[in-house]
């Protein structure tokens, strides 16, 4: 029996779910999150919207998203929850105990090419553009219809993960994907307008401090700037309103890699950075790099939390970099 036989078997035989994601939620979380719960409504099942508390305010453009019924605790009666993984590489991502205790029924959904296939019954499909469009099958071979607040959370899942169906997971199946979504009802405009505009102006000014510290490194075809715990705090602004930023060093003439590095704003977190990744072509792989620092993604968009100075960070990005475009021998 296929993977995807396995899911649609257990989908259809669960009575009671938990559905989950990883932290820091993307739109491809949400949207995800949003839709699967919606289509096991419409089975007729008792699901559960888990995140922890922590994670809110979620980032501005998905305040709108209907998550009133999400829960920050576990249900009392969470043993006999099918607890089901949406858009999550590895359990490290989701660093919340309850979910991670052993016997756990875990149905892992995703489409990073490194999952660690963590779940009972894994369904990775590394060749679709987002979680949102293995739901999308999986909602049609159920037999659910796909009603306008289930598309509006496909379509806000793959116009993100797409990078507004601009990066390489950009795919015939994605553009079909979201065609379909918008003749069944979803106004693309409106959904632009909340996700990428009326933003706050912290965003723009801490845009401005990213743009002033970026350097070149010509040798490796890096793009990086850094942000530090003072740019956040003369920018008045917080970690969500860093999305995106990286994506400005990657538009730039002979880049290879551009690199986001910034401070983590957590008394409990000093001292680290996050670092994003991303690669403007196939040349590099920047999951191969995260994941050798701890983290992990897919090969055009990665990601890695690090305590290594700036220095040594900033050294060995260059080697690996470098190492990748130049293949020894
Ligand atoms: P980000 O740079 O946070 O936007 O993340 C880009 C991609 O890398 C996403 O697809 C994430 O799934 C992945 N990613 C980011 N951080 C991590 C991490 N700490 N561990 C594993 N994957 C990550
Ligand atoms: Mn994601
Ligand atoms: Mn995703």
């Amino acid at each position: 029996v296929s993977e995807r036989e396995q899911i649609l078997e257990e989908l259809r035989a669960a009575d009671k779910l938990l559905l989950t994601t990883h932290e820091n939620p993307d739109g491809d979380a949400l949207g995800s999150l949003l839709a699967m719960h919606e289509i096991l409504r419409l089975m007729g099942k008792d699901s559960v919207m888990f995140m922890a508390a922590n994670q809110f305010p979620l980032p501005h453009e998905y305040r709108y998203l209907p998550f009133e019924e999400v829960v920050h605790d576990p249900p009392g009666d969470v043993d006999q929850r099918t607890v089901v993984f949406l858009d999550c590489g590895n359990l490290d991502r989701m660093p919340v105990d309850f979910l991670r205790k052993a016997g756990t029924h875990i149905l892992n959904i995703d489409h990073h090419h490194d999952n660690t296939r963590f779940g009972t019954v894994n369904l990775v499909d590394p060749e679709a553009s987002c979680t949102a469009e293995i739901l999308y099958s999986l909602a049609q071979e159920l037999g659910v219809e796909i009603t306008v607040p289930i598309a509006e959370a496909l379509y806000v899942a793959l116009v993100t993960d797409t990078g507004k169906f601009m990066f390489e997971n950009t795919t015939p199946a994605a553009h079909r994907m979201a065609a379909e979504l918008l003749e069944t009802g979803v106004e693309a405009q409106r959904v632009h307008r909340h996700l990428y505009e009326g933003l706050p102006f912290s965003r723009l000014r801490l845009l401005a401090r990213a743009l002033a510290n970026v350097t070149r490194y010509e040798d490796a075809g890096i793009t990086l700037t850094h942000l530090s715990q003072e740019d956040f705090a003369a920018a008045e602004a917080t970690e969500a309103d860093s999305e995106g930023i990286v994506d400005h060093m990657r538009s730039v003439e002979d880049t290879a890699v551009a690199a986001l590095v910034r401070e983590l704003l957590e008394p409990e977190k000093a001292g680290q950075r996050k670092v994003s990744l991303r690669a403007t072509d196939g040349r590099v792989d920047v999951s191969r790099i995260a994941r050798g620092l701890g983290g992990g993604g897919h090969r055009q968009a990665a990601g890695f939390t690090t305590d290594l100075p700036m220095p040594e960070l900033v050294e060995r990005l260059r080697a690996e970099v470098g190492e990748q475009l130049v293949p020894a021998g």
